[in-house]
């Protein structure tokens, strides 16, 4: 489980939002990016959140 603490200090890359976690990602509140987490370490590239991005979209149209 991904320590809730390390929140307060992690931002999102591209914006510098604020990041909440929701299930197995962290969402950006400002830019609304996903970023996976693997292994209890969160993924904040913006690579990965283009990639799952691009999945969310492709399965909502
Ligand atoms: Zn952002």
């Amino acid at each position: 489980m991904l320590d809730k603490e390390i929140l307060d200090f992690i931002v999102c890359p591209k914006c510098k939002g604020d990041l909440k976690l929701e299930g197995e990602f962290l969402i950006c509140q400002n830019c609304q990016s996903k970023y996976p987490i693997k292994d209890d370490i969160p993924i904040l590239l913006e690579e990965e959140a283009q990639k799952i991005n691009q999945n969310i979209k492709k399965e909502e149209v």
